[in-house]
């Protein structure tokens, strides 16, 4: 297995690795562990993060070289992890293909295949689940930080387990984990109860937005700009709150529009079973997988509001 990638990081001494912009914990634990483990493997590795590293994930132990402008240097590979397609890296997305060899490692359904080699697995739980056969296959000797990678980056995108692509690997690796030193009550606490106080302000001002459509098949509720200045706030202080309109009995599709420019919506979707929202974000220029998704959509909150539900009504 893995042959391909193999040589490529056998004969290469230097690795450009790269992530999607808004980093999640599968993100940032995937890239991360890989750069730690190359280390281990005595290889030289740069991590190429467009976007700062949100709050509730400062805890991770980070490699040594984080970037947030592209270096000028040449690489062996460029290794890009959890992106569906190249633009999601972010500015500079255009060079990577002339920095080194492209390995596209990924579990979105939604790839498209952009790299030299493609690594890619859309039954996976998690970008890291992958990375976590790779790393055995090379070899690799895991240790505290890696493993504390690993393990939030499988704990957040399944959603702690909840979710339909919780795989079997995806309990075996966090069991083994724990092994290296990783106790999940620390994480939970640093991931799911470390938000500032300011993020329950502004969820007051969010669900006073929430409306159900569809015969409460459909929930949406908004976040604006005026929102995040009145309480002090930024979108990263909005990341899940998309979840506590699922957690609502009948509703199958839940939407979160927040405002990131004029007359521009970031728009999160979740389903529970029987929606595919990958598909519907597709159509809007988005991507992700079946029960997470998002896109961005052009217009007035109304006028988004109304494509959302015009494209999930029956
Ligand atoms: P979010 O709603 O931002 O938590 O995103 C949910 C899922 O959809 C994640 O797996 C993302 O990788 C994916 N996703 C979100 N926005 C986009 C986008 N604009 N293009 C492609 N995939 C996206
Ligand atoms: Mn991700
Ligand atoms: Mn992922």
């Amino acid at each position: 297995m893995f042959e391909k990638l193999k040589e490529i990081l056998d004969r290469g001494e230097r690795f450009l690795v790269a992530t999607h912009i808004d980093p999640d914990g599968d993100a940032l634990g995937s890239a991360f562990a890989l750069s730690f483990a190359l280390t281990t493997l005595n290889k030289e590795s740069v991590v190429y993060l467009k976007d700062r590293v949100p709050y509730r994930y400062q805890f991770l132990p980070r490699p040594a070289r984080i970037v947030n402008e592209l270096p000028k240097e040449a690489f062996d590979a460029v290794l890009v992890v959890d992106c569906g397609d190249l633009p999601r890296v972010g500015e500079g997305h255009a060079s990577l293909k002339q920095m080194g060899n492209l390995v596209n490692i990924d579990h979105h359904e939604t790839n498209d295949g952009f790299g030299l080699i493609n690594i890619i697995d859309g039954q996976a739980s998690s970008t890291a689940e992958i990375l976590y056969s790779i790393l055995k296959s090379l070899g690799v000797q895991f240790d505290f930080n890696i493993a504390i990678n690993l393990y939030t980056a499988v704990l957040t995108d399944t959603g702690s387990f909840r979710y339909e692509s919780t795989t079997k690997e995806a309990f075996s690796i966090c069991e083994e984990m724990t092994q290296f030193g990783v106790r999940p009550s620390y994480v939970a606490e640093e991931v799911y109860e470390s938000h500032p106080k300011e993020r329950f302000h502004l969820l007051c001002l969010v669900l006073g937005t929430l409306e159900t459509f569809d015969n409460d098949r459909i929930a949406c509720a908004q976040v604006t700009r005026e929102m995040f200045e009145r309480t002090g706030t930024n979108r990263e202080y909005s990341e899940g709150f998309v979840e506590y309109l699922k957690e609502i009995r009948g509703v199958e599709v839940a939407c979160l529009a927040r405002e990131v420019g004029d007359g521009q919506y970031k728009v999160s979707m979740r389903s529970k079973d029987g929606v595919d929202v990958a598909a519907v974000a597709h159509t809007f220029g988005g991507g992700g997988h079946e029960r997470a998704a998002g896109c961005t959509i052009q217009g007035s909150i109304d006028v988004v509001k109304n494509k959302l539900i015009g494209a999930f009504s029956l």
